[in-house]
């Protein structure tokens, strides 16, 4: 009985533990059901509101919208969460956010502030339940940690369910680009200043792999590597590429850059700059607006409270005033701040040809030397804001050029390799080579094919006659010498150049020489038939000719055509020329 007595709490206890599971499952599968309805009432972010009927609206007040759909140009334009922050305490400008009772209230922009607002996605107008994983800590001390999840594993999202701020694919290029600026951000303050060296690029590279700034070794040559992750963790330098290829065609592209349809593109940021400097001024008035709202407020609240309440009419009276300062201070420095007129850089008709007169010659220059080093540099980073370097394969390398304006170019650079087995193409190379010399088909001109077909050999940007030679010995392909060395011998006549000078085909000398029309016998050291280059042996080989032409047309086509096989009647009076050189 005892026992039984026991055992009907611990049991209920099991029971209701086990409801409780069940209850939180439900609970959990129907939170999961909302959401992927998008209809769970998420807490919303400064700029969007929940109406009585729960639909989800832009804030009411025009400034909140502006502000935020401010912050979000700006990056577009200037590219950095602390760019951001640095253009709006110029133009002295707020940003919205809550007080602890969830009302609007004013404060100075932070990054975080700011890149909070540009990692949001409801103001993309969509509605994410997932965006962060609780992460134990490795201490049972501490409470666990939020980690934020990449796009791609947020568990629900559905898309245009909030008045969207910024397009979809607006935001996703906001977060390449904050992905982009991460190296920037947490671990170099600062763009990289040209240093003293060779390495061109030194300052502007990042590595494509791990996101880090990349340095320079001079010695035994210009190297960029990228060895963050060897001095932190001690693995392997993750990147080592040949700095001259990446300055060459960082440098072409620079040069390219200098284009007149670039200089367009100036116009066009100086649009853009007018625009941006509308903005602010329309931003400046808000604020000033607002101010003088809560002023006039404050004067009414003062004007309505009975004076002999003294401690309440001081209150008010030093609220009003207090109010009216913060009006005077902004109005004081919006006049400041629309007094600066920045006149744009106007490109007339005269400038533009001058431009595009110096980019054409700036190649010219540069290789003069009439420039300096830091010159150089200093002129690559009027243009570029950063190279991302990627090695893609043993030998090619892939930089991305982030220009200042904003645009992207991708290059892929060659890199020289040691061994051809190195070379990305070496397989389909060795097959062509191998195909092609079975045809027959010279050395040069499968180096020739190869190339336009974008292969290269080892150290060299285009594919050398030596290097399929080399493949084509390799697998013991032997073509006729004459195809691959045309030889030339002081005082001698090989057999292909006296074809050519007499206008035939080989074959028929060739043939001859087989049937003992001619006699002659090769030379030993070159293993060649060799005749005397002088006019006796051309006249002599004019006569025989003459012979065979004066026969019927069968042996006109010999002469012609490459039949090797023909017989013939007529036979030469006597040999020819006999000639060894001694
Ligand atoms: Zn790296």
């Amino acid at each position: 009985m005892q026992y039984m007595a026991l055992c009907v709490p611990v049991l209920k206890g099991t029971l209701s533990e086990m409801e409780l599971h069940t209850i939180k499952a439900r609970m959990h599968a129907g939170l999961l059901n909302k959401a992927e309805r998008g209809d769970l009432a998420l807490q919303l972010p400064i700029g969007l509101v929940r109406d009585e009927l729960g639909q989800v609206r832009k804030h009411p007040s025009r400034e909140v919208q502006d502000r935020i759909a401010l912050v979000f140009d700006t990056f577009l334009q200037r590219r950095t969460a602390s760019k951001v922050l640095q253009y709006f305490n110029q133009q002295q400008l707020l940003l919205p956010g809550r007080d602890r009772s969830r009302d609007l209230v004013w404060k100075p922009p932070t990054v975080s502030a700011i890149i909070s607002i540009l990692k949001n996605p409801a103001y993309a107008g969509a509605f994410v339940y997932g965006r962060t994983r609780w992460k134990p800590r490795a201490t049972a001390d501490y409470h666990p940690r939020s980690k934020r999840l990449p796009i791609e594993d947020w568990k629900i999202r559905v898309n245009d369910k909030y008045p969207p701020y910024v397009s979809w694919e607006t935001f996703e290029k906001i977060q390449a680009m904050l992905r982009d600026n991460h190296a920037e951000y947490d671990r170099n303050k600062t763009r990289g200043v040209p240093r003293a060296g060779q390495a061109l690029l030194h300052g502007l590279l990042y590595c494509g792999e791990c996101a880090h700034k990349m340095v320079v070794q001079y010695t035994p040559a210009t190297y960029y590597l990228c060895n963050h992750l060897r001095q932190q963790y001690r693995v392997p330098v993750c990147q080592y590429i040949p700095g001259v290829p990446v300055d060459q065609a960082v440098l072409e592209a620079f040069f390219q850059a200098l284009s007149p349809v670039e200089l367009d593109v100036y116009a066009q940021a100086m649009a853009t700059h007018r625009q941006n400097r509308d903005q602010a001024h329309q931003a400046r008035q808000q604020q000033i607006e607002r101010l003088r709202y809560q002023a006039t407020l404050a004067q009414r609240q003062f004007n309505r409270v009975d004076p002999d309440n003294r401690l309440v009419a001081a209150e008010l009276e030093a609220r009003w005033e207090a109010a009216l300062r913060e009006l005077k201070q902004a109005e004081e420095s919006a006049a400041q701040a629309d007094q600066v007129v920045v006149v744009p850089f106007a490109l007339t008709a005269e400038l533009k040809a001058a431009f595009t007169a110096i980019g054409e010659k700036l190649p010219q220059i540069w290789e003069q030397d009439l420039l300096s080093r830091d010159q150089k540099k200093a002129l690559l980073r009027c243009l570029i804001e950063k190279v991302v370097l990627h090695r893609i394969a043993r030998d090619c390398a892939q930089a991305r050029i982030v220009w200042v304006g904003g645009e992207t170019t991708t290059l892929r650079i060659p890199i020289s390799v040691q061994k051809f087995s190195e070379l990305s193409g070496a397989q389909e190379m060795e097959q062509t080579i191998l195909k092609l010399s079975a045809q027959g088909i010279s050395d040069e001109e499968i180096a020739r094919q190869l190339t336009a077909s974008g292969h290269r050999s080892p150290k060299h940007q285009s594919v050398l006659p030596s290097t399929v030679k080399t493949i084509r010995l390799r697998h013991g392909v032997m073509v006729e010498r004459h195809q691959s060395h045309p030889r030339r011998i002081e005082g001698f006549l090989t057999v292909p150049q006296l074809a050519k000078a007499l206008g035939i085909t080989v074959h028929f000398i060739y043939d001859r020489i087989h049937k003992g029309t001619i006699e002659i016998v090769k030379d030993q050291e070159t293993g060649l038939y060799l005749f005397p280059n002088r006019p006796a042996t051309i006249k002599q080989f004019r006569k025989l000719i003459d012979r065979y032409t004066a026969a019927p047309v069968l042996l006109l086509d010999e002469l012609t055509a490459s039949v090797e096989t023909r017989s013939c009647d007529l036979r030469m009076s006597g040999p020819i020329a006999l000639a060894v050189p001694a």
